[in-house]
């Protein structure tokens, strides 16, 4: 098991397949100063198995695939195909541009959570934050998950200004639909002009739902969600809010991230990495480096300060969210 300095059991592993994306959302990706790694500094198919391996030798559960956009990598059946081998909760977070080409492997391979990005339902705003031309797909590729009984999380980073009134209109998309709309405080990271000012917080966000006289219902959460689930009393889909900024989860958290260039990051937030690829490629023992990354784990938040101390542009790592995978 790989536990913590604070007793926390960390069996969720979240890999970053790809530095690249198809979209450039404004929160994630800003334009200017995005260099891509080269080829060579990836992970190979073969390394993420082999690190996947190892992960699973030391207690993780389950897998998350992310990115940058992890379906337009050229091997994405491949990895899944042999992460699938290992036995193992598998689970991908993606734009969904390229989803209906994957529907049928993703039922085969029996693909547990599906999270889609969706951070608006106007066809002019979704341009304007993500570079891309694509609602109406995006939008049927969701109505294709349901279809195929997948039940989507819709992840929506809330922009103050941007999309905070498109609150009740993701609200009331889950009144006949088994969707799960989740709202994601807007994180700080390098570059991407963040301000506390535009972070809508949790309570801004279920003030709004009340004041338009829907009853929220709280749901039960589990141990490690990152999230607060609620339900419309009478809907069928739900909705959560991960307030990482106004109420950080950090007491229960059971993730690491490896970035695609094979660095070990113990937090989002985490102002130094573990490179674990370079010693795998000089076969070396990595599990020394895993546990000690995972011992040298903050209690809160990757060691930053709180989000009001301005202090936190300066120790903010020199990673884009795009490299790290969220
Ligand atoms: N391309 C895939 C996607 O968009 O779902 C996977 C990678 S993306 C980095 C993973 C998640 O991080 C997305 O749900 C995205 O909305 C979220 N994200 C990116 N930048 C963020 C930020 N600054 N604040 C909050 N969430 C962010
Ligand atoms: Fe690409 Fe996802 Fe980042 Fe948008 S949020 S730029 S889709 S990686």
């Amino acid at each position: 098991m790989l536990k913590d300095s604070f007793n926390r059991v960390h069996d969720y592993l979240r890999i970053s397949i790809t530095d690249k994306c198809n979209f450039s959302c404004t929160y994630c990706m800003p334009i200017k100063n995005c260099h891509f790694l080269p080829n060579n500094k990836l992970m190979t198919v073969n390394e993420i198995y082999t690190i996947a391996k190892i992960f699973v030798g030391l207690g993780i559960k389950k897998i998350r695939l992310t990115g940058g956009e992890p379906l337009i990598h050229p091997d994405f059946i491949q990895i899944l195909e042999k992460l699938h081998s290992l036995k193992l909760e598998l689970a991908l977070t993606t734009n969904a541009y390229y989803l209906d080409k994957y529907i049928h492997p993703f039922k085969q391979l029996r693909l547990g959570s599906i999270n889609v990005s969706l951070d608006t339902l106007e066809a002019a705003k979704f341009l304007k934050i993500t570079g891309k031309n694509a609602f109406e797909k995006i939008y049927n590729n969701i109505v294709l998950l349901l279809q195929h009984n997948f039940h989507p999380k819709i992840n929506v980073v809330l922009i103050k200004d941007i999309n905070d009134n498109e609150i009740m209109n993701f609200i009331n998309w889950t009144k006949d639909l088994p969707i799960h709309v989740r709202f994601i405080e807007y994180m700080p990271f390098e570059a991407n002009r963040w301000n506390l000012n535009y972070v809508v917080p949790l309570n801004e966000i279920l003030n709004k739902i009340n004041e338009e006289g829907y009853t929220i219902v709280k749901l039960n959460d589990t141990l490690n969600s990152t999230s607060k689930s609620f339900q419309i009393k009478k809907f069928k889909g739900t909705f959560a809010i991960i307030s990482t900024v106004s109420n950080p989860f950090c007491d229960n958290c059971n993730r690491i991230r490896l970035t695609a260039d094979g660095k070990l990051r113990n937090c989002l937030f985490a102002q130094s990495e573990t490179d674990i690829l370079t010693p795998l490629r000089e076969n070396k023992n990595i599990v020394p480096l895993i546990e000690k990354s995972i011992g040298s784990k903050f209690k809160l938040r990757g060691g930053l300060p709180d989000f009001k101390d301005q202090q936190i542009f300066k120790k903010l790592s020199k990673r884009k969210m795009i490299e790290i995978g969220g």
